[in-house]
């Protein structure tokens, strides 16, 4: 069986397309199963019912026009309680629902399982036999296995847009909207560009050929490539390998013949297609149908029709090297867009984002907050299906609303509008201090990593920068920059923010921050070998780093140096005696600079424990919110999954706040946080209730914050800070804090505003 279900679960994963998948499963189910008939019904979301998608045993007319509603049949029963009916006789079940178009009438055996995915219901896999019999528990159990592996499937379809593709056959330029998250927040209207990654084939996506024959020439001129280096392995491999195995570079050779491959991928861009894409279509089909084949010597050659595909896409994307054309107001969509290809795309073209994974506070996520730029992770969105189409990014509600009616369009242009006031309503403060009505004065600085939040953030009067992410300015070279070219983009910060501080944290990669040329490739990367870990294991880099800061601060004296992701005290001992050693060598080479005062991230649950120990032993603290959050609630940062359970008002997170700002205030030392909690108002007020003087957040949130600290008293602060703390759910403290500013006269500045 274990064998069967395997087999079963490759063949469904490489089909061509959902339809293809579920063809595929209910043929090899009733087979395996020895039944009469195998169906799949999916969910509409939309239309709440369950449409007959595949079946083996029904009549195919019935495919793709039978439906259920939510609650009727069988079907729907199985929905319902979201776990297996097996029936020896479903006629005699009052559920039961006769639907004479599936010509179901002779069969009495019903076994149904639900197809879940993330707690949610996406269908129903069915089998049914004539005889009157209860499916015994291995065969519950084995069709249980694999609608949990179709769930995957169809999850993945929804993502691509398949099913409503198929079940109602959605005309492309229809109005569709796709819920998800909040990534950064705002609004935008622009045309989709799907960002896909390199040298994966089932990423490309169908985009029609502008010049057909150009397309054709690329083709060709990648084939001549991929054939002499197949003749090079070949030669290479020549007397180590038997004559049976080298023969198989001659079938290589003869598959990228003009009469094979290459002829039908020729065929396809004549068509009409971009070479890319007709590479795709012809490789899939080639896959497939070896896939399907009994003998093993012929299955094994999918593979090998699948290594030819890569290496020709490599060809032609190393050879479609010219720049991306972005229109103006780009959409970038992406099944993940990484900081890095977020970094490499001009960012005056970006109006928005649109990704299918990530969260709120993946690094992505907080990129585009910096960068002012509405994102939305939303986990159904046809990535392929809406490249170039109009989108808007609701950034306030999250949900992304693709082909938006006139009507809508102009109502969210409006909100754009109305955002673009307000936000020219708080220039005015820009020179007013951050004051709350009782006279507590909060210092507010910035985070920034990217050249442009220089300016972005001096032009709202920010008092300095709190976060100086170092990492980001590694991340968009190809190798580790040198100690000068560190020092030339050091001084550039410390210059342009003198004589405020500049906070500038040491390198802080691993996790999901990787560095193209150090890859970091771990089970468990985000408890692994990150931040202050890696460049204590490696000196020599983090030597450098400090060497150019301390460089970089001469005669401004405006440094501060600050070590990520510290877990125990040894470590700040260590990388104090480093810092205390690079100061020695550039004051030996004559530079004439002041030792800079080092703090330590709190970001980490021993941290917390530890922040008095912390405290004793550095000059200041900055609690990094958005990692404490992840550690303590143990929820990835990133994963969209587990998304609504990462909440900055959980009250452990709010008590191990109260916890370290008690400590750094014992110890006599200052407490910053420079974490995603600083730059929204609510929790930035329960923050500053806390006692944190400094809050260091992404420039476009930081009139929003000081316009709340100068509209309420430290004193009602204090007041509503204890009533939270005595709360036991993060969404009750959340709700409760959002209607006291709303109160307050905040709900402006709460971002939100929102379309029906
Ligand atoms: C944090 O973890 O809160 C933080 C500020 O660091 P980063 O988001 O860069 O991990
Ligand atoms: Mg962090």
């Amino acid at each position: 069986m274990l064998d069967t279900l395997r087999r079963i679960v490759q063949e469904v994963n490489s089909a061509a397309d959902l339809k293809d998948a579920l063809e595929l499963m209910t043929r090899r189910v009733r087979d395996a199963m020895g039944t009469e008939v195998c169906s799949i019904y999916l969910l509409d979301a939309q239309e709440q019912r369950y449409v007959l998608m595949a079946s083996e045993g029904l009549k195919r007319e019935a495919v793709g026009c039978v439906s259920l509603g939510a609650t009727e049949g069988l079907v729907g029963l199985v929905g319902m309680r979201e776990e297996p009916v097996n029936l020896e006789d479903a006629f005699s079940h009052p559920k039961f629902l006769y639907l004479a178009e599936t010509g179901e009438d002779p069969f009495h055996a019903f076994l149904g399982v639900p197809v879940m995915n993330q707690g949610k219901v996406l269908g129903v896999l069915v089998v049914q036999q004539r005889d009157n019999r209860r499916f015994d528990q291995s065969e519950e159990a084995f069709l249980v296995t694999l609608s949990a592996q179709l769930s995957a499937v169809v999850a993945h379809a929804r993502a691509n847009g398949s099913i409503e593709a198929l079940a109602r056959k959605a005309a492309p330029n229809s109005t569709a909207i796709y819920e998800g998250l909040v990534g950064a927040s705002g609004a935008a209207i622009g045309t989709a560009v799907l960002l896909f990654p390199p040298a994966d084939l089932a990423a490309v996506p169908d985009r029609e050929a502008e010049d057909i024959e150009a397309e054709v020439a690329l083709l060709e001129s990648a084939l001549v490539r991929v054939r002499a280096d197949v003749r090079a392995l070949s030669e290479r491999a020549r007397g180590r390998l038997g004559d049976a195995e080298q023969e198989l570079f001659e079938v290589y050779l003869r598959m990228l013949d003009k009469h094979a491959l290459a002829g039908e991928i020729v065929a396809s861009i004549r068509e009409g297609h971009w070479a890319q894409g007709a590479l795709r279509t012809v490789i899939d089909t080639h896959v497939r149908a070896f896939e399907m084949m009994d003998d093993d010597y012929l299955r094994e050659r999918a593979a090998d029709v699948r290594d030819l595909g890569r290496r020709v896409l490599a060809e032609l994307q190393s050879r479609n090297r010219r720049p991306q054309a972005f229109p103006d107001n780009a959409i970038l969509m992406g099944e993940e867009i990484t900081p890095t290809m977020l970094l490499e795309v001009p960012q005056s073209r970006v109006a928005g984002i649109a990704t299918i994974q990530g969260s709120r506070n993946s690094h992505m996520a907080i990129l585009a907050r910096a960068m002012g730029i509405p994102t939305v992770v939303a986990p159904s969105l046809p990535l392929k299906q809406l490249d170039g189409r109009e989108l808007i990014v609701d950034g306030f509600r999250g949900r992304v609303i693709a082909n938006p009616p006139a009507e809508l369009r102009h109502q969210f242009q409006v909100i754009i509008d109305e955002e673009r006031t307000l936000m020219a309503g708080l220039e005015k403060l820009r020179e007013l201090p951050a004051e709350t009505r009782d006279g507590q004065r909060i210092a507010l600085q910035v985070n920034t990593g990217l050249f442009t939040d220089i300016s972005r953030s001096l032009q709202r009067g920010a008092e300095g920068v709190g976060l100086y992410r170092t990492e980001i300015p590694f991340m968009i070279r190809d190798r580790f920059p040198s100690e000068e070219e560190q020092q030339r983009i050091y001084r550039e910060q410390l210059q342009s923010f003198a004589p405020h501080p500049v906070t500038m944290r040491t390198l802080d990669v691993g996790g999901d921050k990787a560095l193209p040329y150090f890859p970091i490739v771990e089970d468990n990367p985000f408890l692994g070998w990150r931040g202050i870990r890696v460049t204590l294991d490696h000196p020599e880099i983090f030597t450098t780093q400090l060497r150019a800061m301390l460089r970089a601060s001469e005669g401004l004296d405006n440094l501060r140096i600050l070590l990520p992701m510290v877990s125990s005290v040894f470590e700040v001992e260590e990388a104090q005696q480093l810092i205390h050693r690079a100061w020695l060598e550039v004051c030996e080479e004559g530079a004439d600079i002041l030792l800079p005062p080092v703090g330590a991230m709190i970001e980490v649950p021993a941290a917390v424990y530890q922040a008095r120990a912390l405290a004793q032993r550095v000059d200041f603290l900055s609690v990094g919110t958005n990692d404490l959050t992840q550690y303590l609630l143990a929820v990835d940062r990133n994963n969209r999954r587990v998304a609504d359970l990462y909440n900055f008002y959980h009250p452990a997170v709010l008590h191990a706040l109260a916890q370290i700002v008690a400590a750094a205030a014992a110890e006599g030392k200052p407490v910053s946080v420079c974490g995603e909690m600083a730059g929204d108002p609510g929790t930035a007020l329960l923050l500053v209730a806390m006692g944190v003087e400094v809050l260091s957040m992404n420039a476009p949130n930081l009139l929003k914050v000081k316009a709340a600290i100068r509209n309420v008293a430290r004193s009602d602060l204090e007041q509503l800070l204890a009533e939270v703390l005595q709360m036991d759910n993060g969404e009750v403290i959340e709700a409760y804090v959002a209607l006291q500013l709303e109160r307050a006269g905040l709900e402006e500045l709460l971002g939100k505003r929102v379309v029906a």
